[in-house]
């Protein structure tokens, strides 16, 4: 019988520690299961690693302290998922601790108790909020955090000093609910709500494969019946019909015994999209979604567990999901970018499922119209195999797309107008003909920024070093970043002016506009100040799909995977932003963009059009986006990639030194700068320099980059850098690492 368990916190320590067992616990503890333990004067919850009879070292023996309980009868990692947990943790240089937290499911079943969310005048309060993170109040940090989702009591406990009670006193007075989720554990899942009967009701049978789709699914049938790892990249242009591959592949490894894994983007899995599952593989689907309270996702990941459910479709973290006898792993639209964590394991999904089918020995499907650079070198390299749908279903044409230059029509009108004659011209005949418009603004609020006439100040946050943005509704000037607001100032709070002058077009100000241009047209706005529950976005989209809406005017949002067949134009109000930001994705990301928008045109029988306004007319990610011509834009893209020593090539990781106090984070960054200078071998450093925002929630950021030959050579570079942090004390938080990082912003 085992008297020992390591056992792998989430502290930034990254080091296991090793407890006493309880006799009771010393024939029921395994590795894989969760256990609580007291940590200094806190009771962690931790992932034993192993269990065994090594007597501790003397010198440790004093500080060995007995487990407390174990919250898992069953592992909730089984050897695999460990294994990949060590491999993230190396790979992305994370504690391993705080990667097999993100790794399990939230702990409903330890955190019995209460989930608190705002009620809508909680969320006006919320925005009204003025936030000073220099004397951070408790009441409001609250209310930001429940801004965003639904939180538990024990969560928000840990997150902010005396929540309970400010709880209490903000329940009180409206702001806040609270529900008691104990009682829900034994509910039926939510997925079974999501996807309401109606939607298993019209259930259509599986379309006949056309040519395209049936050679791309043989070939990945062939891989399954050879059951050995193998990534195809399936490129297939926008309304090729991939969803119809993906089901006939998961399909194929259910017939086969095998499991299957669909990941899908943050906004991408909607009820529209669970439903085709549940109509296909009925009660077989679990879905897990990061939007779902802890007790719904505890529940779906208990059926997966069981085997219950064989097919998961998921979004990021759902890459852990417990599947046992994995076959098949599909990552819809690789390119996008909701596949990588923003926080402590920042790991990338996509490259997450690939590693785990490898360990599995299954076959992954990565799909998109615009596969990220990465994914098509490795293609290139032999890595990946490339399948491919160049047309559209039924033969389709892929819409006309016009580019409008901005500057011509200025010239030509004499007027700064939101939109140009042809796209006012565009829009009325899609009014008469009762077809839809989808319009793109991917910037949100009404005015991107408040400027001064006289004195030219800009109204920045003051917790970042950024302009904040005017929204009209909320009548306040708001941060992006971390949303800090203020009343609109009618005077300049530098010079006392009067003349304030509001600069740069939103979304809110388009949908404005577009009343007035068409008074009678009805119009629907899709971005983050219309979405602000998970409901928002599906009430609006199915309005908008049902025909309640002439137009969707939005963001990003509007731009992903969408199935509309009566859109026949869309408009891309001004594709210039993006463009010019310092990141070495930007133009991948500009070119994704509007491809992307352009595809959800002309879906339907009737074709469609897309009008292009931009200042930019003669940029490459502008003209192959117009030219929907992937191949021109990757042979440019990569070269570009190439010369910089930028991914594809070589492997690059993001230093991020920050602190509240701007001395710190120089001398940091600058002792920094001194262990990486001159640079080690194999490694190109850039900086430090102040990183692009370099003032953020309060804290300076001062930022390297490092470019290294080989994947080997930055891991060992990294993990020196992680020693020296250690060597020189700094607080956990003041370095962040982030491995393949997506944005340099
Ligand atoms: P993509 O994801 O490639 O943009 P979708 O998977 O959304 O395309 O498919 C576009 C549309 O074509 C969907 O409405 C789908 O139901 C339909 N479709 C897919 N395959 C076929 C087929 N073989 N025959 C007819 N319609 C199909
Ligand atoms: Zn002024
Ligand atoms: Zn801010």
């Amino acid at each position: 019988m085992p008297v020992y368990c390591d056992v792998s916190l989430p502290t930034p320590l990254d080091r296991p520690f090793t407890y006493l067992l309880p006799e009771t616990l010393r024939h029921r503890a395994q590795s894989g299961c969760r256990i609580l333990v007291p940590f200094g004067k806190r009771t962690l919850a931790g992932v034993i690693l192993r269990t065994h009879d090594d007597p501790p070292e003397t010198a440790a023996r004093a500080v060995h302290r007995e487990a407390l309980r174990l919250l898992d009868e069953e592992p909730v990692l089984d050897e695999s998922l460990l294994k990949l947990g060590n491999w993230i943790s190396t790979y992305y240089c994370a504690p391993l601790g705080e990667t097999l937290r993100a790794m399990t499911p939230l702990a409903s079943d330890i955190r019995r108790g209460k989930v608190y969310s705002l009620t809508s005048s909680g969320h006006d309060a919320a925005r009204q909020f003025h936030f000073d993170d220099a004397a951070p109040d408790p009441a409001g940090q609250l209310l930001r955090l429940l801004d965003a989702r639904p939180l538990t009591g024990a969560y928000l406990a840990r997150k902010v000093e005396k929540a309970a009670s400010i709880l209490r006193a903000l329940e009180k007075k409206g702001l806040v609910e609270s529900e008691d989720r104990t009682a829900e554990r034994h509910h039926r899942p939510v997925a079974a709500t999501e996807a309401p009967p109606s939607a298993l009701a019209p259930a259509r049978p599986p379309h006949a494969l056309n040519a395209h789709q049936q050679e791309a699914f043989d070939a990945i049938r062939a891989a399954l019946d050879a059951a050995v790892f193998k990534t195809f990249l399936l490129e297939g242009v926008t309304g090729s019909g991939k969803t119809e591959v993906y089901l006939n592949a998961i399909d194929a490894a259910l017939a086969r015994g095998k499991t299957a894994l669909m990941l899908v983007p943050e906004i991408g899995l909607t009820p529209a999209v669970a439903a085709q599952f549940y109509q296909r593989f009925g009660e077989r689907v679990a879905i897990l979604h990061s939007a779902f309270h802890d007790t719904e996702r505890a529940q779906q990941w208990r059926n997966i567990r069981s085997g219950a459910a064989g097919v998961v479709v998921a979004t990021r973290s759902g890459v852990f999901a417990p599947l046992r006898n994995l076959g098949l792993i599909v990552v819809d639209e690789e390119h996008d970018q909701s596949y990588k964590q923003q926080e402590t394991p920042r790991y990338h999904g996509r490259d997450v499922a690939v590693v785990r089918a490898r360990d599995a020995g299954a076959v992954v499907v990565l799909g998109s119209a615009t596969p990220s650079l990465e994914s098509r070198y490795n293609a290139e390299r032999g890595k990946y195999t490339r399948l491919e749908l160049p047309e559209r279903i039924e033969r389709r044409p892929l819409p006309q797309v016009e580019l409008i230059d901005m500057r011509q029509e200025f010239l030509e009108t004499r007027k700064q107008a939101t939109f140009s004659r042809a796209l006012i011209e565009a829009v009325t005949a899609r009014l008469e003909n009762g077809e839809q418009t989808m319009l793109l603004m991917n910037r949100r609020g009404f005015s991107s920024f408040a400027a001064c006439r006289a004195c030219g100040h800009r109204i920045e946050c003051a917790n970042c070093s950024v302009t904040l943005t005017y929204h009209r509704r909320d009548r306040r000037m708001l941060c992006h970043y971390c949303n800090y607001a203020v009343r609109v100032p009618d005077r300049c709070p530098k010079c006392d002016s009067e003349f304030i002058q509001f600069l740069g077009t939103g979304s809110e100000r388009v949908e404005e506009e577009l009343h007035s241009a068409f008074p009678r047209a009805r119009i629907a706005r899709l971005d983050r100040d219309t979405v602000r529950g998970k409901r928002d976005y599906e009430v609006i989209l199915s309005g908008f799909r049902e025909g309640s809406f002439d137009i969707l005017v939005g963001t990003q949002m509007i731009a992903k995977g969408h199935d509309i067949p009566n859109v026949t134009l869309v408009g891309v109000v001004n594709a210039d932003i993006g463009l010019g930001l310092p990141d070495f994705r930007a133009a991948e990301r500009t070119f994704q963009l509007l491809t992307q928008a352009a595809g959800r045109a002309g879906r339907g029988e009737t074709p469609g059009i897309v009008l292009i306004q931009t200042i930019n007319p003669d940029h490459y990610a502008i003209r192959c986006a117009a030219a929907q011509n992937y191949e021109m834009f990757y042979a440019k893209e990569i070269e570009f990639r190439r010369m910089m020593w930028y991914p594809p090539f070589g492997a690059l990781a993001s230093l991020v030194v920050r602190a509240a106090r701007e001395e710190d984070a120089l001398t940091r960054s600058g002792t920094l700068g001194r262990l990486l200078q001159p640079p080690p071998e194999g490694v190109k450093v850039l900086g430090p320099a102040p990183a692009a925002v370099a003032r953020l929630k309060n804290e300076f950021r001062f930022q390297v980059l490092l470019k290294a030959t080989s994947r080997a050579r930055l891991g060992e570079i990294l993990a020196e850098v992680r020693r020296f942090a250690v060597f020189e004390r700094w607080p956990a938080a003041s370095l962040l690492i982030d491995v393949d990082p997506m944005t340099l912003l």
